[in-house]
């Protein structure tokens, strides 16, 4: 027997009918994989290993037992990533996103999904590829997506082949799901029952124990409670057989929840009560969440209202976990109903706004369903022109997006057009002021002193006099045998001497002064209100600090030495006749022997 084990791995074509096994006799294919998980592990053969654990997933799942299943998934993930084995990695990722599912991890089973088909498409296998975007479309099925479904589901119509009864049980399974989530009760109920009809033939116990179930509360939902109980009870026999627990829970709590229909409230409660440990067990959340809704429904009806109220308030914090609209609804209606038993009719109204208002997403959700429900009725009469008006609604909603997509760019570009240039013209305009003022500056500044120049400060005298605002005196003033400087020191030194004065001359001015160089060595002075005392005190202030600072190149035993006229203007004087006489002072003062100061006489000595 061991030989015989050692000697069959798990090819290709085997992995159908272990996968078979695996569902219709789980506990007989653990065991007879056990010897070979040992065998492949000594021969370090990770890629049969992560197929085989694939596999015996699948039977745990079928078994109910979850936490083993997911185990298995984890083994089995590790071993495909030791090799390269997109194939069982593709399996093992199905196996991940129903696992997620049941748990209420919807986003967890959704990237689960993707990854198995990722992985299914580097495979290579055409069918693997078509399972694994069925679990897409059956996560999102769960998700309330239905037009993702559907559109997911035609994906694959169109682009796979769907040979083998696998895939056909699981299209017409998920279809028919798909189909009576959007209201098509009809159509969904028959490709379900096509379903089983190849589960029956084909398939192991687990999915036609699925199938029954699925079948039944098809029925239910739509009024046919005597079809739907043939079903259920099927579902658990199926179940028993293969001693899957959790697949007895689930038939267990539909059966309840048909005789919760009918009121029998103490036999439902019985049922719940059975199946509730099992769903707690598997870490299925979102069953456990409907199994305690149901129990709570029963509780009130029976009038145990303590009993119920306690029970809510331990599934609310569940239900917060699983942000299932549907649930969170019921779960406020039943607080509504609970407060209204009480007589406490505030908090009852509370509850019931909080249900209208989570009633109404819902029904928004299902007016998308709607739209679905045609499109199905329509694939039932005209293939053709189904795809064609899909075609078209596509097209249709591309165009709108595009068009949504170009105005909204339109507008962005727009406004950022405008921003852009207010910028950029502001900018040009502060450059344009800055420059304007930078020349200005300099068409009145002294280049090589930097004092303001000849212009500048005639134009300050000029002023002066015509706004007649102040008496006005100038001084004219000239450096003393400056050409000798020049020619003992240089031209350089002559100029830093130039530099030092304008410097002194800053200094010693009042702030209502001005000065300016006029050409050469020549300096004019505007003094107004200034009488004979203060043009002395400035000649002196000016003489003293220019012999004190030292002035590169010059030698401190030089002493640089000027002369000045000053001069008081006359009423109606005019700059270039006060210009005139002060520059004749100047040159008395030259010719009087230098280094002197002449005031005009007709200055008076009261101005201060
Ligand atoms: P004085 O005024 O006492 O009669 O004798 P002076 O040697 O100063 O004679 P004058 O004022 O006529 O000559 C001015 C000299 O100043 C001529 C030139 O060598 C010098 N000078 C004029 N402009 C500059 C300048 O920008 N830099 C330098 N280093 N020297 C200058
Ligand atoms: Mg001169
Ligand atoms: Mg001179």
């Amino acid at each position: 027997m061991i030989v015989v084990l050692m000697s069959c791995s798990v090819y290709a074509q085997d992995i159908d009918a272990w996968r078979r096994q695996a569902t219709n006799n789980p506990e007989q294919l653990l065991k007879d994989t056990q010897a070979q998980l040992q065998t492949l592990s000594n021969q370090r053969d990770y890629q049969q290993l992560a197929l085989l654990f694939a596999v015996r997933s699948e039977a745990y799942r079928s078994l109910g037992n979850e936490s083993a299943a997911a185990k298995a998934i984890k083994e089995g993930l590790r071993f495909a990533e030791l090799s390269n084995a997109p194939r069982a990695q593709a399996l093992l990722y199905i196996n991940r996103s129903l696992y997620f599912l049941q748990r209420g991890l919807q986003s967890k089973a959704a990237s689960s999904a993707q990854l198995a088909v990722d992985a299914a498409t580097s495979s290579g296998d055409s069918e693997l590829l078509a399972e694994a975007k069925l679990s897409v479309a059956q996560v999102m099925s769960q998700l309330g997506d239905i037009e993702g479904a559907l559109t997911t589901l035609e994906a694959v119509e169109r682009e796979q082949e769907i040979n083998s009864a696998k895939l056909k049980m699981e299209f017409h399974a998920l279809i028919g799901d798909v189909y009576l989530s959007a209201g098509a009760d009809d159509m969904g109920i028959s490709h379900l029952a096509q379903a089983l009809e190849i589960a029956k033939q084909s398939m192991g116990r687990w999915e036609r124990s699925v199938l029954h179930y699925n079948l039944g509360k098809a029925y239910r939902e739509t009024g046919q409670p005597e079809k739907a109980q043939k079903h259920f009870t099927t579902a658990q026999q199926l179940s028993e057989q293969l001693n899957d627990q959790l697949g007895i829970a689930y038939a267990v709590n539909a059966m309840g929840e048909l005789a919760l229909q009918q009121d029998f409230y103490a036999q439902a409660l019985a049922q719940f009560r059975q199946a509730l440990p099992f769903f707690q067990a598997a870490a299925a959340h979102p069953m456990e969440a409907t199994t305690r809704l149901n129990i709570v429904e029963c509780l009130l009806g029976m009038g145990q209202l303590e009993a119920a109220g306690e029970t809510l308030s331990a599934t609310e914090s569940l239900i917060k976990t699983l942000d299932q609209v549907d649930q969170s609804a019921r779960l406020a209606k039943l607080w509504s109903a609970f407060y209204q038993k009480k007589g406490n009719f505030e908090d009852a109204l509370r509850h019931y706004q909080d249900y209208a208002q989570m009633q109404q997403q819902l029904l928004s959700n299902n007016s998308n369903r709607r739209v679905q429900e045609i499109m199905v009725r329509l694939e039932i009469k005209d293939q053709e022109a189904r795809n064609k008006l899909l075609n078209q609604e596509n097209q249709l909603n591309q165009l709108r997006l595009k068009e949504q997509q170009t105005s909204l760019l339109l507008a962005l570009i727009a406004v950022i057009a405008v921003v852009l240039s207010i910028i950029i013209v502001s900018y040009i305009l502060w450059k344009q002021i800055q420059s304007r003022k930078r020349f200005a500056e300099l068409a009145l500044r002294d280049e090589l002193t930097g004092a303001p120049n000849r212009r500048a400060v005639i134009r300050a005298c000029s002023n002066a006099l015509e706004q007649q605002q102040a008496t006005i005196s100038i001084a004219i003033i000239d450096f003393d045998y400056f050409k000798d400087i020049n020619d003992k020191y240089g031209h350089d030194v002559g100029d830093n001497v130039l530099r030092a004065f304008a410097r002194i001359v800053e200094q010693c001015i009042r702030d209502n002064d001005r000065y300016g160089r006029l050409g050469g060595e020549e300096w004019l002075l505007l003094l107004p209100n200034a009488g004979a005392q203060h043009a002395e005190g400035i000649f002196e202030r000016i003489q003293t600090r220019l012999n004190q600072v030292s002035i590169e190149g010059l030698p401190e035993s030089v002493k640089i030495t000027f002369s000045m006229g000053f001069a008081m203007a006359k009423a109606g004087e005019t700059f270039n006749e006060l210009y005139k006489r002060t520059d004749e002072l100047l040159y008395d003062a030259k010719a009087q022997g230098r280094s002197r100061l002449i005031i005009s006489s007709s200055t008076t000595a009261t101005s201060n």
